[in-house]
């Protein structure tokens, strides 16, 4: 089932999850054991992220340097696949224009059409490390519009249901966020039926977005993402991470924490938590939760607001 059509049809929002592929050696057994957890919320629809493949220049003992292509962690096809016949949940797998040609994007939609898979989420992705801006593979794509047209070329009988990244905060290479959002609006003319937002920590930031995109002229659902923060480190890592901002107040609640972990991964879960609250009163169509391998304080949050 379409996640547009999962949104039409239920009444009440719903949760939604996000999980980031295994490393390789990791077997399909501990993988949904991790994800089983989650199943008692009924997500309607878990996504599987994607990531481009890295590259290692090896020394050979003539003193050059071998170029070797590497993929650390199982495909999100692979996971996709064992998610959709254990659970009854859609699976979204992401895919990403970084580090492949229009041609190796195709094949991926094939093995999508031929799971049954009816949703995607297409994304730019980022660039190497080292890269100071995105370089597109030759015979690929610059920009996640380009991606979402493809798709929707070659998806003539309009089986898939496409979703797309937004940034409350604006992604950060965009000049200012009215730029950023113009560039979200030629996703949704290009094909995209539904964003779903970066992590945010503040919600005023979220609906500032929304009102921007609905003034903008885009009018598919807008799905907030949500993670609850773990560990002190986090107030750092994030940031660094995904160009985003954790609030003074969220800061300060970690640091009274200090090197006590369980009280900040509690403060993290109440932050989340009052956020979840926050956003079901204003009338969002579903909450997105980044897992990221961690079930237990997403899993704390939706015994709170979904059970
Ligand atoms: P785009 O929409 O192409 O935008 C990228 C930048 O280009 C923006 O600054 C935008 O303003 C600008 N831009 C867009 N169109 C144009 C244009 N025509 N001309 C000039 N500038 C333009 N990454 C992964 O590698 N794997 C994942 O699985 C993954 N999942 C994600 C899930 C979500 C919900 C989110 C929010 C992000 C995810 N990412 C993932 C990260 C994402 O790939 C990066 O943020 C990436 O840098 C941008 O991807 P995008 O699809 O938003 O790109």
């Amino acid at each position: 089932m379409k996640i547009t059509e999962i949104i039409r049809e239920r009444k009440q929002p719903f949760p939604s999850l996000e999980i980031v592929p295994p490393q390789g050696g990791v077997s399909q057994t501990e993988l949904l054991a991790a994800i089983r957890p989650f199943m008692a919320f009924h997500p309607p629809f878990i996504n599987v992220t994607s990531h481009r493949d890295e590259v290692e220049f090896r020394p050979q003992p003539d003193g050059s340097f071998s170029r070797h292509v590497v993929r650390r962690r199982v495909s999100e096809t692979a996971v996709c696949a064992a998610i959709q016949a254990a659970f009854p949940v859609e699976v979204v797998p992401h895919l990403i224009c970084a580090g492949a040609d229009a041609d190796r994007i195709e094949s991926r939609l094939h093995d999508f059409k031929f799971l049954g898979i009816s949703n995607i989420l297409a994304l730019r992705g980022d660039s190497l490390v080292g890269e100071k801006r995105f370089v597109p593979e030759p015979g690929g794509y610059a920009h996640a519009a380009e991606l979402v047209a493809a798709i929707r070329r070659f998806d003539v009988s309009g089986d898939f249901c496409i979703g797309v990244a937004g940034y409350p905060e604006k992604h950060f290479e965009a000049p200012n966020l009215e730029q950023d959002i113009a560039y979200l609006k030629r996703k949704v003319d290009a094909g995209a039926d539904y964003v779903i937002t970066q992590m945010f920590f503040d919600n005023a930031v979220f609906y500032r977005f929304r009102d921007k995109c609905r003034a903008a002229g885009i009018d598919v659902p807008l799905i907030p993402g949500l993670k609850p923060l773990s560990s002190l480190r986090q107030t750092r890592l994030l940031p660094e991470a995904f160009s985003i901002d954790i609030p003074p107040a969220l800061v300060a609640a970690m640091e009274r924490c200090g090197a006590d972990a369980q009280a900040c991964y509690a403060a993290g879960i109440a932050w989340c938590s009052d956020q979840c609250a926050d956003l079901l009163a204003h009338g969002v169509p579903a909450v997105h939760f980044y897992t990221m391998g961690r079930p237990d304080n997403v899993v704390e949050i939706l015994k709170r607001h979904f059970g």
